[in-house]
């Protein structure tokens, strides 16, 4: 098993609450318990997506979600207004920093604001030695992978090997936030999983 001793000791050192699932499957069975009766936003992930917790979730919550549902700008609005969001992240360094680039910035602005509740789902290819290493891996790496993913006419997705901070008007890296800490009146809920997941 991946060794997330130094990840889960620096992340609950921030304030985060961790927990560590072997598989995907297992980690989506827990925040299936855990959330219910409730509004539930999503975030482009991945790694939600193959979780399964879109649909799941959906019997017992009202998710909301602009990769399942539209008009999706409206969607993306409406989660943002949820008690419960999900969201991945482009990578973790295992001082706890965690890094996340977006284009429209609905899914890093409820990172920061407006839920009762985050849960991150991270499997552990996302994690990095260094918070400088986790801006790296999140420009380099989970930018021209998704950049690739949404044929984006951008310089990464043609060339498919670095961010080029190109300034191409489908650029879809547009801000990136840094967490250092959970926020401030939202509780926030990592979920470390031991499988590759997501870009
Ligand atoms: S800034 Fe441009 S080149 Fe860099 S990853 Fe984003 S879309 Fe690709």
């Amino acid at each position: 098993m991946f060794d997330f001793t130094t990840v889960e000791q620096n992340l609950k050192q921030r304030g985060y609450e961790v927990k560590v699932f072997e598989t995907l499957e297992q980690a989506a069975d827990y925040v299936d318990s855990a959330v219910d009766q409730t509004t539930v936003g999503i975030g482009g992930s991945g790694t939600v997506k193959a979780s399964g917790l879109y649909d799941r979730l959906g019997t017992h919550n009202t998710v909301i979600w602009h990769w399942m549902q539209q008009p999706a700008d409206e969607a993306r609005r409406e989660a943002m207004a949820t008690d419960i969001y999900l969201a991945s992240a482009n990578a973790l360094a295992e001082t706890g920093e965690m890094v996340n680039i977006d284009g429209c910035g609905n899914r890093v602005a409820s990172m920061l604001f407006g839920h009762r509740k985050i849960y991150y789902l991270i499997g552990r290819n996302k994690i990095v030695k260094t918070y400088e290493d986790a801006v790296w891996r999140a420009r380099n790496v989970a930018g021209p992978r998704r950049a690739q993913q949404m044929n984006a006419k951008t310089p990464c997705a043609v060339n498919g090997d670095r961010c080029y901070d190109c300034k191409s008007p489908g650029r879809i890296c547009r801000g990136m936030v840094t967490l250092m800490a959970p926020m401030s009146g939202m509780e926030a809920e990592v979920l470390l999983i031991d499988e590759d997941l997501g870009l």
